[in-house]
């Protein structure tokens, strides 16, 4: 089968390998129908997130079960089903807790030994450990576009706003919270705030075409350098700030402005990523009393009430997908997605 590979910081390749059979009892094997292009695989492509040469990458991933162990009960051969970027055990201390995330076993596809040496879904044929909490079907009339993101984007989207915990604390109706980086998942938090009952949302982002696309997702947009973010904001909330603030970049500066955003005693989430120190003013954290939320998401807990939501169409991520390629082309994708000519690229094997 056919598989792209990390080769070395700008350089993927399409490979053939051999076809992966099930394994343990609750392992299946996927033929992928389509696979997306994350910004996390973006950080692998530049070698700021190190992996073996020759590994294979991706963790979004749509297809049908072609294989599947005696203990797969939730799905069968010949659904078609998506994924998390992950799996989990579903037995440790944490997946006890549904803190599936944090699973002390968890693997994550398509980023090499560190996390689990799980070979990534930018392929024909991917296999899927622990199936039963990994895989789901796509609800009928799903399209591929929209199940591409349940397992990652829109999960994290869902993080950002409702938390990691699984029926944790929602997001009250009538909230205003503002979304400082409108990649994917920022976008989709619009959504999800928007869905999830907030009576104003705002949308900060330098990329014309980003804000644009918030604004008919129904947020207030606001342009990071030709407006004044925190003015703006201020005069929308009756100069309190929002109750939410979202980084969804994953940059100190945009952590700064998301705290700043936040009301007192309102809630920052730190859904970008964060791998080294970063300096924040600490005081103005401390005076407002904001309460901090970060990591990954929990998308395994999250997944159901994501796809419901994906499901009935009030998040809709497919405007999101701007370019459809070819797994051959997977080379040129990844030149493409790094000079930032695309917010979200599938590829179809
Ligand atoms: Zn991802
Ligand atoms: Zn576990």
């Amino acid at each position: 089968m056919r598989a792209v590979t990390f080769q070395a910081p700008g350089e993927v390749r399409v490979d053939e390998r051999p076809e992966p059979e099930p394994i343990a009892p609750d392992d299946a094997v996927v033929q992928v129908e389509a696979s997306g292009i994350c910004g996390s695989d973006l950080h692998i492509y530049h070698g700021r997130v190190k992996i073996e040469p020759g590994f294979v990458i991706g963790h979004e991933y749509v297809g049908t079960v072609v294989a599947a162990g005696d203990g797969v009960s939730g799905v069968s051969v010949g659904d078609r089903v998506l994924g998390t970027y992950g799996t989990a055990c579903g037995v440790c201390f944490h997946c006890r807790r549904s803190e599936y995330h944090k699973c002390d076993s968890a693997r994550v596809f398509g980023h090499g030994a560190a996390l689990g040496s799980l070979d990534g879904t930018q392929a024909e044929l991917v296999l899927v450990p622990s199936a039963n909490l990994t895989l789901r079907r796509v609800p009928e009339g799903l399209s591929d576009d929209a199940a591409l993101f349940a397992g990652d984007v829109a999960g994290t989207a869902y993080h950002a706003i409702h938390g990691d915990a699984v029926g944790g604390r929602p997001l009250e109706p009538g909230s205003a919270v503002a979304v400082v980086g409108l990649g994917p998942v920022g976008l989709c938090a619009v959504q999800v705030a928007k869905a999830s009952g907030a009576a104003l949302v705002v949308a900060i982002d330098t990329v014309a075409d980003r804000l644009e696309m918030a604004r008919s997702f129904g947020a207030v947009a606001i342009h990071l350098t030709e407006e004044d973010p925190r003015a703006r904001v201020k005069e929308l909330t009756d100069k309190r700030g929002v109750d939410l603030s979202v980084d969804a970049v994953g940059h100190p500066d945009a952590l700064d402005l998301a705290c700043r955003l936040a009301r007192k005693a309102g809630t920052v989430s730190l859904t970008g990523v964060y791998a080294e120190p970063a300096e924040v003013h600490l005081g103005v954290v401390w005076i407002k009393a904001l309460e901090w939320r970060s990591g990954h998401a929990n998308v395994i807990g999250h997944l159901d009430r994501v796809l419901a939501m994906l499901g009935s169409s009030v998040l809709d991520p497919s405007p999101l997908v701007t370019h459809r390629m070819s797994l051959d082309e997977a080379p040129e994708a990844y030149a493409a997605y790094d000079r930032r000519e695309a917010l979200k690229i599938v590829l179809n094997p």
